[in-house]
């Protein structure tokens, strides 16, 4: 009897733990390369092609990493490193130029364990804004460092700097040209003008995060900042909710308070995940002229990626083996 009670204990303690390492071992990756005005027509197939195999490299690094026991942020870092390195979106190698003709780039990151963040505005020199600001984040004690400044903490930090020259890509010039041609704000230049990339994920520790990397807005004037990096309004992450990334026009996200409101909406209203983005983007921001999109991630591994506009570069990958890849509506 005591042994078979013994038995029966060992077999339970045994089905437990296999549960929740199983449990533990759920994730989930969402990512944007910018939401914006791109269809089928616009998009050549060989662009259309080139954007597709980056959002897929950019899930698999994910992937890997967390397959690998890696941490949230390891993972969005990693993953927006990947965007950031490639001339497709505006966010690092790709950003979009200033009135001026000059790059400034925009990043945040946001741990949903610790609710610690950490962000960067308008810097020329630094190769991968994401890596600055998680270094801001976990090596600063302060949330937000910009131009100058951004770029001397950066360079204390060690971190990879280069020259300006190098966020030169033709067609990011000459959608700048083409705004300065014609100077007023007509419908094609709003087109033209958009663009970010973002992640968030659920690691298999069951922690969130989000981060953000834009070269802002094409033509902007006057050391403008967008949401990205504005904790709340671009980029959020909270264990208790979601992770969120935004893109769009960023006056807007900012005065809607975008991502920390998709948050707050599950919080305090108990909405999902995906009732609250929807309300958000295709109600508030939509009656209010706001154009752009967001990812977002719940602890529970759902996922949102919805759009006011005509296309998203966006795709996920989850634990269960599913993966997708969209542009379009
Ligand atoms: N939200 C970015 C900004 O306003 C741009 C974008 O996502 O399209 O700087």
């Amino acid at each position: 009897m005591k042994t078979s009670k013994k038995f029966i204990f060992f077999m339970l303690f045994f089905i437990s733990t296999f549960i929740n390492i199983n449990a533990q071992k759920k994730y989930a990756i969402v990512i944007h390369g910018g939401a914006g005005y791109m269809t089928k027509e616009n998009l050549s197939e060989t662009k259309e092609a080139a954007y597709i195999e980056k959002l897929n490299e950019a899930l698999l690094t994910g992937k890997k990493i967390l397959e690998n026991g890696g941490t949230s942020i390891e993972t969005v870092i990693e993953v927006i490193k990947v965007l950031e390195n490639s001339p497709l979106f505006n966010a690092g190698k790709g950003a979009v130029f200033t009135h001026e003709g000059k790059n400034e780039l925009d990043a945040s990151i946001m741990d949903g364990k610790t609710l610690n963040a950490g962000a960067v505005s308008g810097v020329s020199n630094i190769k991968n804004p994401i890596e600055l600001a998680n270094k801001i984040m976990t090596n600063s004690k302060h949330v937000i460092l910009s131009g100058t400044g951004a770029s001397e903490f950066a360079k204390q930090q060690n971190l990879e700097t280069v020259d300006p020259e190098y966020f030169f890509t033709e067609d990011r010039w000459n959608s700048l040209q083409n705004i300065l041609k014609e100077e007023k704000k007509s419908e094609l230049n709003e087109k033209e003008k958009h663009g970010t990339v973002g992640c968030v994920v659920l690691d298999t520790y069951g922690n969130l995060a989000a981060g953000t990397s834009t070269g802002g807005m094409t033509n902007k004037e006057f050391g403008r900042i967008g949401d990205s990096p504005i904790i709340g309004a671009g980029t959020y992450a909270n264990n208790n909710t979601c992770a969120v990334s935004c893109t769009g026009h960023g006056e807007f996200f900012i005065r809607y308070v975008v991502a920390h409101s998709i948050s707050a909406l599950m919080e305090y209203k108990n909405l999902s995940l995906q009732e609250s983005a929807s309300l958000i983007i295709n109600k508030t921001l939509k009656e209010a002229g706001g154009d752009g999109g967001l990812i977002a991630v719940d602890k529970n591994g759902n996922i949102a990626l919805e759009f006011n506009t005509q296309g998203m570069f966006r795709g996920y990958i989850k634990s269960n083996g599913e993966k997708t890849v969209l542009i379009y509506k």
